[in-house]
C-alpha cells in the first residue's frame, strides 16, 4: 500500500523557545521527518528564536544534534539532513522586551506565505509573545499561533489567558496543542466509530458496561520535579489529555469531520459531566525503593501534597451514557508505561452454554502506547474435542499487519499536528471554550483537596497505584485492566 503524502504549502514557522527541551526532543525532529516524507516544502523556513546568543550556523548544529539524538527511526539519509538544516535560521530575541523583534520582522518581511508562531516557552510568556507579534506588525491575517500546554492552572487563569490571546488573534488563528489528539490511534477511534456501522449502534449505556481509560507511566518526575510539583497529575494529565480522550470516545457523531462540528460535540460531553463525588476520587504519591527516590524526595519538598496519581469515577449525564461509569486513572512510577482506552461491553443477556462456560465479555481496546493499535476481544469455542469450552481471543487490528509495512511507520503526534497548523485544520486542537469547560469540571476537585489539606495516599513504585484506586472499581463489582507494557 502506497501512503499518500500531500505536500504542505510553503510556510514560515517561528519557534519561540527554539533552543528549549520541547524544540529539541519533538518539534525539530518532527519537522525533519515531514521534510523526509516530502511534506515540507523545500522553500519553507524555520526560524528558532530565544534569548541565547547564537548565529544561524550554531542553530543548525543544535538542530543536527537534536535530530541525531531523537530521530531514532533514521528514515532519512544524511544528504537530506544538510538541505533540511539549510532552511533553518535563528534570531536572538526576548519575549519580554523589544530586543530582536526588528530582526525577526526583517527575516519575515516580503514573504506572502503562511506564517505560524509556535509558543514553545513557559506559559507566563504566552501573553507577551502575542502582544509583541502584533505590536511589531508580524501578524498577517492568515498568521496562526500554536500554544503549548499547560493552558492555565484553573478556570480563572485559563479565562484570563484566552482573553489575552483574543486581544491579538481570532479563535481561528489559535491552535492549542494536545499531542494526544495527534496520535494515530486516537484519530482511528473516530474512524472506527463513525466509519463503520458495526460499533455505533452498540456504543451506549444499553450495551457498554463501563469504559476505562488509563495513562500509566513507569518513570517518575525525573528532572521535571520543580514544574510537576506545582501541577500534579490532575492538572498535568487529567484536565487535558484524559479529558480529550474521554470526549472523543463518548461524543455524539458530528455532522461532518470539521473543526467546528467535532469540537462542538466534545464540548457537549464536558458540559454533561456531573460533579465528582468526594468518594469517587483517589489520589496518591509514589514511594521510593532501595534504588529510586520517592515522590517527595524527587521533587525535594518533604511536605508536598501534590499528587503523582489520580483515579476518578466519572459520569456523563445524557441519554447515551446515563448509568454508565467511566473510570479514569493516570500516574507515574506505575507497573509499566501503558496507555489505553478500554470499552467493556456488557455480558450476553443469557448464556446458552451454562455457568460452566464462565463469564465472557467483549472488550474493545484502543492502545495509545506502546505499540499503537486496536484490539477487539471476542469469545470463541476453544478448539478441540473437549466440549463447548469458551475462550476469549483478540482480533488484533495492528496497522502494519492490515495495511502493510509502511503503516508501521506511524508519524509522531507532533508531525501530524504541525502539518495541520500549516494546512489550517483545527480539528485536533482544543478550542478556548473546551479548555475552560474542562477546568470548570476539575477545579472543584482540586479546591476540595486544597481545603481538606489531606495528604495523598502512598503507593509503591511499580504497583497499580493506591489500594483505594483498586477499591474504586471493586466496590462496583468491576476491576481495572492490568497495566502491562
Ligand atoms: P525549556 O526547555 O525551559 O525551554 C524554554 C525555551 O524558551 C528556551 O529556548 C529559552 O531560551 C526560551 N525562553 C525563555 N525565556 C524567554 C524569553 N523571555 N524570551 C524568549 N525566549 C525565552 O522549556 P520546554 O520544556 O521546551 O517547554 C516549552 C513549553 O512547552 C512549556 O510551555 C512547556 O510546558 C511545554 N511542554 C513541554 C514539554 C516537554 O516535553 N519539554 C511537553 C509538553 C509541553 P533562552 O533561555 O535562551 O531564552
Amino acid at each position: 500500500m502506497v501512503s499518500r503524502v500531500i505536500p504542505a504549502q510553503p510556510f514560515d514557522l517561528v519557534i519561540f523557545g527554539g533552543t528549549g527541551d520541547l524544540a529539541r526532543r519533538k518539534i525539530l525532529p518532527a519537522l525533519f521527518r515531514r521534510y523526509c516524507a516530502g511534506q515540507m516544502d523545500r522553500d519553507a523556513r524555520i526560524i528558532g528564536a530565544a534569548r541565547g546568543d547564537m548565529d544561524d550556523a550554531a542553530y543548525r548544529d543544535f538542530a543536527r544534534a537534536a535530530i541525531d539524538e531523537f530521530d531514532d527511526d533514521a528514515v532519512c539519509a544524511a544528504e537530506h539532513l544538510e538541505t533540511f538544516l539549510s532552511q533553518l535560521s535563528y534570531v536572538t530575541l526576548d519575549a519580554r522586551g523589544d530586543d530582536g523583534w526588528a530582526a525577526l520582522k526583517d527575516r519575515l518581511d516580503g514573504s506572502e506565505r503562511i506564517r505560524a508562531f509556535y509558543f514553545s516557552v513557559g506559559p507566563a510568556l504566552f501573553g507577551d509573545l502575542a502582544t509583541r507579534i502584533e505590536a511589531h506588525g508580524l501578524a498577517t491575517p492568515e498568521a496562526r499561533i500554536v500554544v503549548e500546554k499547560p493552558f492555565g492552572r484553573d478556570l480563572a487563569s485559563a479565562r484570563a489567558l484566552n482573553a489575552e490571546l483574543a486581544k491579538h488573534f481570532k479563535e481561528t488563528q489559535i491552535y492549542r496543542i494536545d499531542h494526544y489528539l495527534g496520535k494515530e490511534t486516537v484519530q482511528n477511534l473516530m474512524a472506527i466509530r463513525f466509519g463503520n456501522t458495526l460499533f455505533e449502534p452498540l456504543w451506549n449505556s444499553q450495551y457498554v458496561d463501563h469504559i476505562q481509560i488509563t495513562v500509566a507511566e513507569s518513570g517518575g518526575v525525573g528532572t521535571r520535579g520543580g514544574y510537576y510539583d506545582k501541577s500534579g497529575a490532575m492538572r498535568d494529565m487529567m484536565q487535558n489529555h484524559i479529558m480529550q480522550l474521554l470526549c472523543l470516545t463518548t461524543m455524539e457523531p458530528p455532522a461532518k469531520y470539521d473543526p467546528h462540528a467535532v469540537r462542538d460535540e466534545k464540548l457537549k460531553v464536558i458540559r454533561a459531566l456531573s460533579p465528582v463525588e468526594p468518594g469517587d476520587v483517589v489520589r496518591g504519591q509514589y514511594e521510593g525503593t532501595d534504588r529510586l527516590p520517592g515522590y517527595r524526595n524527587e521533587v525535594e519538598n518533604c511536605d508536598t501534597l501534590t499528587e503523582s496519581f489520580v483515579a476518578i469515577k466519572a459520569r456523563i449525564c445524557n441519554w447515551r451514557w446515563a448509568g454508565t461509569p467511566f473510570y479514569l486513572r493516570t500516574g507515574k512510577r506505575l507497573r509499566a508505561r501503558a496507555s489505553e482506552i478500554a470499552i467493556v461491553f456488557k455480558d450476553a443477556p443469557h448464556s446458552i452454554f451454562g455457568a460452566a462456560a464462565g463469564r465472557h465479555r467483549n472488550i474493545l481496546t484502543i492502545r495509545l502506547q506502546p505499540n499503537e493499535g486496536i484490539e477487539m476481544g471476542v469469545t470463541i469455542k476453544e478448539p478441540g474435542p473437549g466440549g463447548m469450552r469458551l475462550v476469549d481471543v483478540p482480533l488484533d487490528m495492528t496497522f502494519s499487519e492490515a495495511l502493510g509495512p509502511e503503516a508501521a511507520d506511524i508519524p509522531d503526534a507532533y508531525e501530524r499536528l504541525i502539518m495541520d497548523v500549516i494546512r489550517g485544520d483545527q480539528t485536533l486542537f482544543m478550542r478556548g471554550d473546551e479548555v475552560e469547560a474542562a477546568w470548570e469540571w476539575t477545579d472543584p476537585i482540586i479546591d476540595a483537596w486544597e481545603a481538606s489539606g489531606a495528604a495523598p495516599l502512598r503507593y509503591a513504585t511499580g504497583s497499580s497505584g493506591p489500594d483505594d484506586a483498586l477499591a474504586l472499581m471493586h466496590r462496583d463489582g468491576r476491576s481495572w485492566r492490568e497495566i502491562r507494557p
